[in-house]
């Protein structure tokens, strides 16, 4: 089963968030019909859009009740933005798009997104300005850019790891990731033997990966330190879109809009990007429609 187990040193200090995301992540390849490229030479779409998933929940388990999280990866290569929305309960969405044709050249020397930009947005209910960061991609690799962007944007040393590993026929295997973050106070100490222990473990995604219980991988982060398990969670692919919203959505175009549609197109295709769902409002639904906004004019 998809979770995240979030648990905290003894000492307080020390923050850190495991996950494991295999069926989210196969959830999110058959939605998008996602295919490995056939240019061998290209990133994984599947990998790309998995790994952002992972990120975005890894953020949003820091998040309270009523808050969530954007995150937006804009690269300069084949892969060419990807957008997750996560939430605090362990839902998350998202979609990849990729460049067809015309890829620009590929600097060997760095990751998948090549250049770009990475942002993060995390939007509180009731507040009008939510809170962005935005940094540039300077690996290519988003775990490592996403450290990047936590210390220079948010001024949280942290680490981030991401894998989503395949087996021989292209399939995923197993997905996983973690963030560790040191908390206002920590010593240095503490620090110096969180980074030790990460950097002993070089493999440490791939890894938790392996092994579908996350405590796993947080006993290998932690390593000789006591840590106490604050939350667990069990993740899902899910969006939120559904007919109801898309009519409440369609209210706001007005009624001369609206009879356009009936005339010309005898209904309305709305296609959720998110989830790649189609809704199918037919000509008598919008006629229903353009009823109620009558009756509210009068
Ligand atoms: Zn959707």
């Amino acid at each position: 089963m998809d979770k995240w187990i979030k648990c905290i040193a003894k000492g307080g200090n020390v923050m850190a968030t495991a996950i494991t995301a295999k069926t989210l992540i196969d959830e999110a390849q058959k939605r998008h019909a996602l295919a490995h490229p056939t240019n061998k030479s290209h990133p994984s779409p599947v990998q790309a859009l998995g790994e952002s998933l992972i990120a975005g929940l890894l953020l949003s388990s820091n998040c309270k009740a009523g808050e969530r999280i954007s995150l937006s990866v804009k690269g300069e290569g084949f892969l060419k933005h990807v957008l997750v929305d996560a939430l605090p309960d362990g839902s998350v969405r998202g979609f990849l798009i990729s460049r067809a044709a015309e890829v620009p050249p590929v600097d060997s020397t760095l990751g998948p997104w090549q250049k770009g930009l990475l942002s993060v947005v995390r939007l509180k209910l009731g507040e009008k300005e939510p809170y962005v960061g935005t940094v540039p991609i300077v690996t290519g690799h988003l775990a490592k850019d996403l450290t990047f962007y936590l210390l220079q944007s948010e001024q949280i040393p942290a680490a981030v790891g991401l894998a989503v590993n395949f087996d021989r026929s292209g399939k995923v295997e197993s997905a996983g990731g973690f963030l560790v973050q040191v908390v206002p106070g920590a010593s240095k100490k503490e620090i110096a033997r969180i980074e030790q222990n990460i950097n002993k473990l070089q493999s440490l995604a791939r890894e938790i990966a392996k092994n579908s219980d996350p405590t796993v991988l947080l006993g290998q982060i932690f390593d000789d330190m006591t840590f106490i398990i604050l939350d667990e969670k069990p993740l899902r692919f899910e969006c939120s879109w559904s007919k109801e919203r898309i009519v409440r959505a369609l209210m706001l175009l007005g009624k001369d809009e609206l009879r356009d549609m009936m005339s010309q197109d005898h209904g309305a295709k709305v296609h959720c990007d998110f989830c790649s769902k189609l809704f199918d409002i037919s000509e008598s639904e919008l006629d229903q429609i353009i009823k109620q906004l009558g009756a509210k004019a009068e």
